[in-house]
């Protein structure tokens, strides 16, 4: 059989958006001021690699476009890669700053850029990559193969946007002397903005986009390849700095309507991160006075409402943790109470709200011998916390005097 339920419902999202024609498409970098403005599509890709994408029009879902601030956080990610947490915080803060994604602003007492989703901080994590001493093609080289590993495709850098952007880059270029005063960045303004343009000319497709970000959400596995391409530190990392400071100034707005973290750049894509669970990509060339594709919010506030995804509303734990805890004749002994079995039943995923219920149904339980069973057959994961937490139970027992048998037939314990 063959019905794309999840096509469908993307494609109805995208038409019912369409006549929504506001904002305009950024003007500064003259190649992105004469780009089509109508091109609309979406992406999403799950953590087993699966992607969904649709577009308004034929082609929209293949059409490249570059990449922009949206490979701000990817590009975090390498530096983290390269140089650890530790050190590229001596760089670069992680709190949002409230301002516009060009904004000549450090960190007053510090001299840091503010975080690395605005320029500032954006240029000066480009000149970690690779080392002080790399060149810019060396460095861009690097940058293109990670995002490649993300992508799980070969990329590749437009020149023409790279080069109508070159020639209108005043603003970028005052960021960069003011990085150099400060001793951010060690290599001359020129090239730190070459290095730093360059990676923001990547071209890429929602598909491409979905999966990086998938890849983020995934703990830094690439869902599709199963290439470990970050740490999962890193990715947590990325997500975090996201969350605060991914949408510039409309930043608290965003986490409090849409609640996940995402990112947005000028050529009018956004993307957000469902951790553990997906990569979303909208594109459409549009902006609004903050800079974020008027569109692609849209979307993301359909998928929000439809798909539930905000993070401060997440589902609520299905089944109770203990399915029943009952006595019973035990055919292993004999007599007495030496003849009785507490068996314990428990079931669904097993974590540390679960593990708190099974403790204290334990403890409210009046045991009739000192034999227990605890039967997981019925359980179907134990997260980490879960593990440990039944560990921790399991010796309590023991030193209260129980003899416990463990039933888990399908290994969840291991
Ligand atoms: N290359 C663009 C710039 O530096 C990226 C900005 C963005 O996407 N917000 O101005």
């Amino acid at each position: 059989m063959k019905d794309d339920v999840i096509g469908d419902y993307l494609r109805e999202l995208l038409k019912k958006l369409q006549d929504n024609s506001e904002g305009e498409v950024a003007a500064y970098i003259p190649e992105l001021a004469a780009a089509d403005p109508e091109p609309f599509a979406v992406a999403f890709c799950t953590n087993e690699g699966q992607v969904y994408a649709e577009g308004l029009r034929e082609g929209d879902a293949e059409r490249e476009f570059t990449i922009q601030s949206l490979s701000k956080p990817f590009a975090y990610a390498l530096a983290l890669k390269e140089e650890g947490l530790e050190e590229v915080a001596r760089f670069v803060g992680v709190e949002p700053s409230g301002e516009a994604f060009n904004e000549l602003s450090l960190d007053k007492a510090t001299k840091r850029p503010m975080n690395p989703m605005i320029n500032a901080g954006a240029i000066t994590v480009n000149q970690l990559i690779n080392g002080e001493e790399s060149s810019v093609e060396d460095r861009v080289n690097k940058i293109l193969e990670f995002f490649s590993d993300l992508a799980g495709r070969q990329l590749r850098i437009d020149s023409d946007t790279c080069d109508s952007e070159l020639e209108t880059s005043d603003r970028n270029m005052s960021l960069a002397y003011m990085l150099r005063s400060y001793g951010m960045i060690q290599d001359s303004a020129e090239d730190a903005i070459v290095s730093y343009v360059k990676q923001c000319s990547i071209m890429v497709t929602v598909s491409d986009l979905a999966m990086m970000a998938a890849t983020l959400a995934n703990g830094g596995v690439q869902p599709r390849t199963h290439k470990q391409v970050c740490s999962r530190r890193v990715a947590i990392q990325v997500q975090a700095v996201m969350a605060s400071a991914g949408m510039y100034n409309a930043a608290g707005r965003w986490m409090a309507s849409v609640g996940l973290p995402a990112k947005s750049g000028v050529s009018g894509g956004i993307i957000g991160t469902l951790p553990g669970r997906l990569g979303i990509a909208a594109f459409s060339p549009k902006l609004d006075e903050a800079g974020n594709s008027v569109r692609a919010k849209r979307v993301f506030e359909y998928l929000d409402r439809d798909m539930g995804l905000h993070l401060m509303a997440p589902e609520k734990q299905g089944r109770v943790a203990v399915r029943s805890i009952s006595t019973v004749e035990d055919d292993q002994t004999s007599g007495g109470s030496q003849g009785k079995r507490t068996v314990i039943r428990l079931q669904g995923d097993i974590d540390f709200n679960a593990c708190e219920k099974i403790w204290r149904t334990i403890q409210e339980h009046d045991f009739e011998s000192e034999n227990v069973t605890v039967d997981l057959e019925k359980v179907d994961e134990v997260n980490s916390v879960g593990k440990r937490m039944i560990g921790e139970f399991r010796d309590r027992l023991v030193r209260n005097g129980m003899k416990i048998e463990i039933v888990d037939p399908d290994e969840v314990l291991s």
